[in-house]
């Protein structure tokens, strides 16, 4: 599970990694009235789970409550890589002269704890590693002993951090090493690990990701678990690369084409007035070419969705013809079987378009029990409606 960087900022002073004061705001106004808190001068920051906000304009100065206000509207709503900014970060600002890298984490290829540390920091660490591998340190960790003050130093000194900030950072390794421990993380990472002008060692930027798998002895890491986050069925289609998005009904809907989805999704809510209110469970687009691959996977994410009370498929043959589909549904049958999935749900099956007839002729010679076929698509959308109120 990975926090937010507000998340880990708080984390890391708990544990008394030394970072600036600050706080979340989810408005320009609030922004406004922390900036006030925070005494005028801060840095507004997107909240986002994805690194290199930077570079993409989701960290910027404010001088003032003002300005705190502008720089959060400009960067609230902001899409950086795929992810909408709900809050921004603000925090005190730091003069910085230098940008270190520092990270403890969970080295699964090697089966052990790896610290990184580099005064190359700032920019991502993988490019630094692949330009300038000699200013990158990278030492294994021994689960059992740990870090202490002596590794600590060493660690300082082998990645050729100042000597004179030693008293800083040999205490500030120790502690983030505690925090990676108490809290079960597999990783903590500050990049920047910034250097004042005044000479001041800070924690400017925090990702922590914590091992789920701990979370019995962490209760309260609940909070951290990300109500906005995805559903899990569409995180599940969303790793077999399906165009899947879940909603309320108990109609499982597959289709091939967004369009004909899209269409599908209406007829079967118009059936459902007659069906008890039955609406379609999700929208499924299995694109042209369905393999019988793609089909199960999709089946499978339909039929894992437990609302679903019945499974639509409704397709039209097009460059892919029916007879190819028809086969596909037949196997992905036999795949989900194979698979162990005990597949009880009813399913009505419209095919049209090319090579209709060798299709229909494919699925009733299969004559699977749960298998029903209906021509047309209002027909279709009436059947599996009805089954859909039968099972609910
Ligand atoms: P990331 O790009 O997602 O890793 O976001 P960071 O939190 O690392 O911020 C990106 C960059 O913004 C840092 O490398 C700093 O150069 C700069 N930055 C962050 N906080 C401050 C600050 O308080 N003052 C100044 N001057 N720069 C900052
Ligand atoms: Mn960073």
């Amino acid at each position: 599970m990975d926090l937010y960087e507000y998340q880990g900022r708080a984390l890391f002073e708990r544990h008394g990694v030394p970072v600036l004061d600050g706080g979340v705001a989810t408005t320009p106004e609030e922004a406004r009235a922390l900036a006030e808190r925070l005494g005028g001068k801060v840095v507004v920051k997107a909240q986002v789970k994805v690194g290199g906000r930077g570079k993409a304009g989701g960290v910027k100065l404010a001088d003032g409550a003002q300005e705190a206000f502008d720089r959060a509207s400009d960067i609230l709503g902001m899409d950086i890589k795929g992810h909408t900014v709900h809050k921004v970060m603000l925090a005190e600002t730091a003069d910085i002269a230098e940008e270190y890298y520092f990270s403890f984490l969970l080295d699964r290829a090697n089966r052990t704890f790896l610290c990184i540390a580099s005064t190359a920091g700032g920019m991502e660490i993988e490019q630094v590693a692949e330009e300038t591998p000699d200013k990158v340190l990278k030492l294994p960790i021994d689960a059992i002993k740990g870090v202490d003050e002596a590794l600590a130093a060493e660690i300082a000194e082998r990645a050729q951090f100042p000597a004179e900030l030693k008293d800083q950072l040999v205490p500030m390794f120790v502690k983030l090493w505690a925090a990676f421990v108490a809290e079960d993380a597999t990783l903590v990472e500050v990049n920047p690990l910034a250097l004042t002008r005044d000479g001041k060692v800070l924690a400017l930027d925090a990702k922590v990701t914590l091992d789920e798998n701990a979370s019995f002895r962490h209760p309260d890491h609940a909070e951290y678990v990300d109500v906005n986050a995805v559903d899990p069925l569409e995180q599940a289609a969303k790793e077999k690369d399906l165009n899947y998005v879940k909603l309320d009904g108990n109609v499982g809907i597959i289709g091939n084409g967004a369009g004909l989805v899209m269409s599908t999704l209406d007829v079967v809510a118009y059936a459902g007035e007659n069906h008890g209110g039955a609406k379609p469970a999700n929208f499924l687009d299995i694109g042209g070419g369905a393999s019988a691959e793609v089909m199960a996977n999709g089946l499978e994410i339909v039929l894992g969705d437990n609302d679903v009370k019945s499974v639509f498929v409704n397709v039209f043959g097009g460059i892919t013809a029916c007879d190819e589909v028809a086969k596909g549904i037949v196997q992905a049958l036999e795949m989900l079987a194979a698979r162990g999935d005990d597949v009880t749900k009813p399913l009505v099956v419209r095919l049209d378009g090319n090579n209709a007839d060798e299709g229909r002729r494919i699925l009733d010679e299969a004559n699977h029990p749960l298998v029903q076929r209906v021509d047309t698509m209002d027909g279709a959308a009436d059947r599996a409606a009805e089954l859909a109120a039968q099972g609910a």
